[in-house]
């Protein structure tokens, strides 16, 4: 049996917003194939688009439902680069290989601009960087960087300029990239979902992969009611397999984090908050958030590697975290809200279909 997905929710607010066709097949059968990929996120997703556009022969295995892990509830940020500092990356392998890494990232930026566009699905451009102290030179030392070194182009933006979009004196000057986006996490699933459907490539749903072994030409992998054979086979299922995946497993390092969408806040927050563009206000695991749905705030943060994976847990770090949002941010206009209102017995009442740490 598959280990169950991590506080699988079909009530998030990307769900809520989303037009999921009705379940497709369950795989029920023994099917030959080229390869078989395992688990439809994002990377299995495009994975399939990839090998369908190449005309390799390819389906994929799903435990759920399309996009029902990471990849159809995180954050919607899109943007080139690593979490890890372009200056680390740089020490670690040298310069030429970090802009080849850079531009791997981008031509990734550009797989994800490229299907939504395909599909006319919106995508909202601009992702400020604000630094949280009085750093002009070195902003402008980055900026440049990016330029001369990656030829990739930010706009520099003062602190009166970024205060007099974001309502608050803890930022100070911003690096904003126009070329970043924000997007619907879900809708780009179920778009890739869509594409493959066109070009034949079966993506069985309810299909959880429950063993795999090698024989001489390739390899089995088992599902409740049927298998699949193939010459190479792909795991794509992020930090959620369980015990089917034997001794790969310890090599998962399942990464904690999460995103929370408010109910409608008015007035308040657009004053607040006077920008279209999505904020990220540290490099790694800072906060990062934007407003969607003209008057929600969409919010997440808080990446570790270590803690508990119980919902208690997990629901601490969130509100602790949306706290520690507004302590940063300090919002003038709003005195607090809402996340003075985001104590543990109010979360419940407060956030019912949208809260999913
Ligand atoms: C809260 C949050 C916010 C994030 N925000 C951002 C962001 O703003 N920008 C950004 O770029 N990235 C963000 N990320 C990271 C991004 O979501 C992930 O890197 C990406 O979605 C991973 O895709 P994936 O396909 O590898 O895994 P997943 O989307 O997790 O897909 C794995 C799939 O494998 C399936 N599976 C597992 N086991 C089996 C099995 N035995 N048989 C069949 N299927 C199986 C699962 O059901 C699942 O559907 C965020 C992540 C989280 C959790």
């Amino acid at each position: 049996m598959a280990s169950p997905l991590a506080f699988e929710t079909d009530s998030t607010w990307y769900e809520s917003r989303a037009d999921r066709p009705p379940s497709g097949e369950t795989l029920n059968r023994e099917v030959e194939t080229e390869t078989c990929i395992v688990g439809a996120g994002l990377a299995g997703l495009y994975l399939a688009r990839e090998l369908a556009e190449r005309k390799r022969e390819a389906v994929v295995i799903e435990a759920r439902r399309v996009g029902l892990g990471a990849s159809g509830r995180h954050g919607g940020f899109c943007g080139p680069g690593w979490a890890c500092e372009g200056e680390k990356i740089e020490n670690r392998v040298g310069l030429e290989k970090a802009k080849t890494f850079f531009n791997l990232s981008l031509e990734g930026f550009q797989m994800v601009r490229e299907v939504l566009e395909s599909a006319k699905a919106p995508m909202t451009p601009g992702i400020l960087h604000p630094s949280t102290y009085n750093n002009p030179h070195g902003l402008q030392k980055d900026l440049e960087r990016m330029a001369q070194v990656y030829r990739y182009e930010l706009d520099y933006m003062k602190t009166d300029a970024v205060r007099n979009v974001l309502d608050t004196e803890k930022y100070y000057q911003a690096l904003r990239d126009p070329r970043a986006f924000h997007f619907d996490a879900l809708e780009l699933c179920l778009i890739l979902a869509e594409i493959l459907k066109s070009a034949g490539v079966p993506v069985y749903e309810n299909s959880s992969m429950t063993e795999f072994h090698k024989t001489g030409t390739g390899w089995v992998l088992k599902t409740g009611q049927g298998s699949v054979r193939c010459r190479n086979l792909v795991f794509c299922c992020g930090g959620y397999g369980g015990k089917e995946f034997r001794k790969l497993r310890r090599a998962f390092l399942p990464i904690t984090t999460y995103i929370i969408v408010t109910p409608p806040m008015g007035e308040p927050l657009k004053q607040c908050i006077r920008t279209s563009d999505g904020v990220s206000d540290e490099r790694r695991a800072g906060n990062y958030y934007r407003i969607v749905d003209g008057d929600r705030l969409l919010w997440g943060g808080d990446i570790t590697a270590f803690g508990g994976l119980s919902l208690e847990w997990r629901t601490s770090r969130a509100l602790c975290s949306g706290i520690r949002l507004s302590e940063n941010a300090a919002w003038r206009s709003m005195a607090g809200i809402p996340f003075q209102v985001l104590k543990p017995p109010e979360t419940g009442i407060l956030f019912p279909p949208y809260f999913f740490p």
